[in-house]
């Protein structure tokens, strides 16, 4: 038997792919804190950081979530994945420069082909609604009975396979812990404005991503140095000044929300084996690429466990453990 604890993107993906295969397994997930995957914003934009550079492997990553994410809309029905487009703005003359470098340099086909005077733009771009896509799947498999609503068992038969997909909760376990994954805090607004343009994202600093002609959510701080899951007054005037900048004066803000990201030291997420020998997994450190990376992750495990093909090198769990 498999056992998936934690269902959050990385549970999430790893079971579709799984049933994909016709194979089953048990979820377990007491769904009683505020996790990445039910407040992060699910943005995919292919050119991120203050050098702007081409996420890792995206061309092929970015095909494969998107056939992923079709996929299980087809199958269940539900709206998932909206395609857009990025106007991204300079911040400082040095972004500026390095930016035009390399748009003249072409380096950053296909997403973007020409610089503007104050910004570029993005395309294609997309937004992957992944509160909604946990909750889905998650009926998915309550219908099975295949779903506990519990934090996992401390032991297993020795011969089931645990896969750990519990994100910012690995940091309080001893095989990575915060050696090996950091964590950040993000607060993120949803507003309400009297004209919202659902074809792009702003991206600023921070961005407005549209979710219909009248609300956006807005996003997100990052702060590594408090991790409470508590909303601060500050985050929020910040966020909805930021707002008001792109959506006008009366924007309004309808919630505000918290939640922790978990990353490695070189940025690419871990998966593969915590210990072979006790059949222990595990998905994580997706950092803020979520919506990119779990497909892949996910395929990794499933042809692994059916085929015995070998996790990819650059994202193996082994390069942090003795
Ligand atoms: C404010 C904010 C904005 C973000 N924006 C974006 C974005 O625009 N694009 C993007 O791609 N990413 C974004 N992210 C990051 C993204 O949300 C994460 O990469 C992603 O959610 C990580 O998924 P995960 O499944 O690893 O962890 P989580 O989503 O945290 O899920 C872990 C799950 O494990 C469960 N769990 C924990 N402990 C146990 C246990 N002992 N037993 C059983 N279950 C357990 C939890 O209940 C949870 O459901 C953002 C994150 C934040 C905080």
């Amino acid at each position: 038997m498999i056992h998936i604890v934690g269902h959050g993107i990385a549970g999430a993906m790893l079971a579709w792919e799984l049933d994909r295969r016709g194979i089953s397994f048990r979820v377990y997930d007491p769904g009683s804190t505020p996790t990445g995957s039910k407040v992060g914003a699910g943005i995919i934009n292919p050119v991120t950081g203050q050098r702007w550079v081409k996420s890792w492997r995206v061309d092929t990553l970015f095909r494969g979530a998107e056939s992923t994410y079709r996929e299980i809309e087809r199958v269940t029905g539900s709206r998932l994945y909206t395609s857009l487009r990025v106007r991204r703005y300079f911040q400082s003359p040095a972004e500026e420069r390095t930016a035009r470098e390399k748009v003249a340099a072409g380096q950053l086909r296909p997403y973007i082909t020409e610089a503007g005077v104050d910004s570029c733009w993005i395309s294609p771009a997309a937004r992957v609604d992944t509160g909604a896509l946990v909750d889905v799947l998650g009926q998915r498999w309550q219908a099975r009975g295949w779903w506990r609503a519990e934090e996992a068992p401390s032991s297993w038969p020795s011969d089931d396979v645990v896969i750990r997909c519990i994100g910012a909760a690995e940091c309080a376990l001893p095989e990575l812990g915060t050696k090996r994954l950091s964590l950040a805090k993000g607060e993120i607004l949803t507003v309400r404005a009297e004209h919202v343009d659902t074809s792009t994202i702003v991206n600023a600093g921070n961005w407005v991503l549209p979710i219909d002609t009248a609300r956006a959510r807005v996003g997100a701080t990052y702060a590594r140095d408090q991790l409470s899951l508590e909303c601060t007054p500050a985050a929020r005037e910040h966020l909805l000044s930021f707002a008001r900048k792109y959506l006008g004066d009366s924007t309004e803000v309808v919630s505000q929300e918290v939640g922790l990201r978990a990353s490695t030291s070189d940025r690419l997420p871990v998966v593969g084996w915590l210990c072979e020998r006790r059949r222990l997994g595990i998905v994580n450190g997706l950092g803020s690429k979520g919506a990119l990376f779990a497909p892949c992750l996910a395929q990794q495990w499933a042809e692994h466990l059916t085929s015995g093909r070998a996790f990819d090198p650059e994202l193996d769990v082994r390069r942090f453990l003795p």
